[in-house]
């Protein structure tokens, strides 16, 4: 078991104010949006840290056991609660069976197409449990700076349904009036099988399971098997 990995994390930076015209809300909102890309370059560099730390070993390939050849960087975009951050991690080869292995992906556990951390998609589906979709990517983009539209939290909840249902079972949607008006203009299937997901997403939520749920599906996503992995990103 390796020792516990102690990261510094430097947040600085500047606010200018012309106390003549400035606000309070002014200064507010500097620092806010200041903190913000520091967080974000706080991330990447605890990051970078977190790969350097898993590449200090040799990087095995799952099938041949062999250690695998270092094949240089690339670019990959995630969504965090900080904002969006475009990660260049290593990539690792096997020159006998041409697998290949991101360790820093397999790490954060992310599946390959998929922007939004877990962390993101906890806040947006905690929101769209009881708002329309379009609402909650409103309040998302005014309050807490994630852009994202209501078509993708309708997809982020279609592909985290059924984890939900594995989670609390099938909920049967009887005299919901309240959903009834919100997948009014849906089609008729669509509505049904949306109706059904944002009843489960509301299930959850209230059976005080959220917690337990979301602190299983953080570890979940860290939780790649490097065979799973190495296969995924074969055919790339
Ligand atoms: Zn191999």
């Amino acid at each position: 078991m390796p020792a516990p990995l102690t990261l510094p994390v430097e947040i600085s930076f500047r606010v200018t104010l012309d106390l003549e015209t400035a606000t309070f809300y002014d200064l507010q909102r500097e620092v806010r949006r200041e903190a913000r890309q520091a967080l974000l370059r706080a991330l990447r560099t605890s990051l970078g840290e977190v790969e350097k730390a898993l590449l200090a070993a040799p990087i095995l390939c799952p099938g041949c056991q062999a250690p695998m050849r270092s094949r240089g960087r690339t670019m990959r975009r995630i969504v965090t609660v900080f904002g969006s951050l475009a990660v260049r991690r290593a990539r690792y080869g096997c020159a006998p069976c041409g697998t290949v292995r991101r360790p820093l992906d397999e790490w954060i556990g992310l599946a390959e197409g998929t922007e939004y951390t877990a962390a993101v998609r906890e806040q947006v589906l905690y929101l769209s449990a009881d708002l329309p979709y379009e609402r909650a990517a409103d309040v998302l983009r005014h309050v807490a700076g994630i852009g994202i539209s209501g078509r993708q939290i309708q997809r982020l909840l279609e592909a985290e349904s059924e984890h939900i249902q594995a989670a609390i079972g099938q909920v049967h949607p009887d005299g919901e009036a309240p959903l009834r008006r919100r997948f009014r203009r849906a089609g008729r299937d669509g509505a049904t099988a949306g109706a059904a997901r944002v009843l489960q997403l509301r299930k959850l939520k209230t059976s005080g399971l959220w917690e337990q749920y979301w602190a299983r599906r953080f570890r979940q996503e860290g939780a790649v098997p490097a065979e799973a992995a190495g296969r995924s990103q074969r055919s790339r």
